[in-house]
């Protein structure tokens, strides 16, 4: 299993260095890698975890004040960068050209993208979250080649279930990953409250090949708790 710890926007240098070392004493056989805030990065010296980025500018290096480049994040030795993560599309009003244009970069740099998509709870609720997630995958991946798009790890991440504690049931992730393997034949994850005290009913899904966690990765003891039940 692939394991991504999402920090999101969180830990100063201090903070990070004492979360590190307790980080690298995790036992797990499954795959981890962490995502630290761009900051952070380069205290990131686990040599048993892979580095990824949050994000990634839409343009090479050059003129452009605040970005940071794929081929920045490749010289760090980051392997893998989320993108369209709904807190970026809500927040930065990413659309799915931009998420297009950063996963160019990153494939242009060898950098495996971590594509999210996922539909909000009206449209759950209103039975149209297959329409929501096929326009989300479609609009960006229809862009490029069969031979990138198996390059991409898609993670489905159900906004109504980021941060709050809410999990879909093992049947409803497992229709829409089921989905997302059918149509791109990727790898799937799934995101969404993911932790140490509801795993036993997560892992029992089929078609997830690994999880997203975003509060969870902030506590390395009850992430090794989770990897435990994995
Ligand atoms: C995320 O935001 O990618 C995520 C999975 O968050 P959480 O685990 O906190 O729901």
């Amino acid at each position: 299993m692939l394991l991504v710890l999402n920090n999101k926007c969180t830990f100063g240098k201090e903070e990070f260095k004492s979360y590190i070392s307790e980080l690298e004493s995790i036992k797990t056989i499954h795959k981890v890698v962490i995502a630290p805030t761009y900051l952070n990065i380069p205290a990131v010296n686990i040599k048993k975890m892979s580095l990824a980025a949050q994000n990634v500018s839409l343009q090479g290096n050059g003129q452009y004040t605040g970005e940071v480049s794929a081929e920045q994040l490749k010289s760090y030795g980051v392997e893998y960068c989320i993108i369209g993560h709904s807190e970026r599309r809500k927040y930065q009003r990413e659309n799915s050209e931009e998420i297009g244009a950063k996963l160019s970069q990153l494939l242009s740099k060898d950098i495996v993208p971590i594509f999210c998509i996922g539909e909000s709870f009206p449209e759950r609720q209103q039975n149209v979250y297959k329409a929501t997630i096929i326009k989300q995958l479609d609009e960006v991946l229809s862009k490029f080649s069969q031979e990138d798009r198996k390059k991409v790890i898609i993670a489905y991440e159900p906004i109504w279930s980021i941060g709050t504690g809410q999990i879909p049931t093992v049947e409803q992730i497992d229709e829409v990953n089921e989905l997302i393997k059918s149509k791109y034949n990727t790898l799937a994850l799934y995101g969404g409250s993911a932790n140490e005290s509801n795993i036993d009913e997560l892992k029992k899904c089929q078609n997830v090949d690994g999880f997203l966690l975003g509060g969870l990765s902030l506590n390395p003891q009850k992430f090794q708790e989770f990897v435990n039940k994995l």
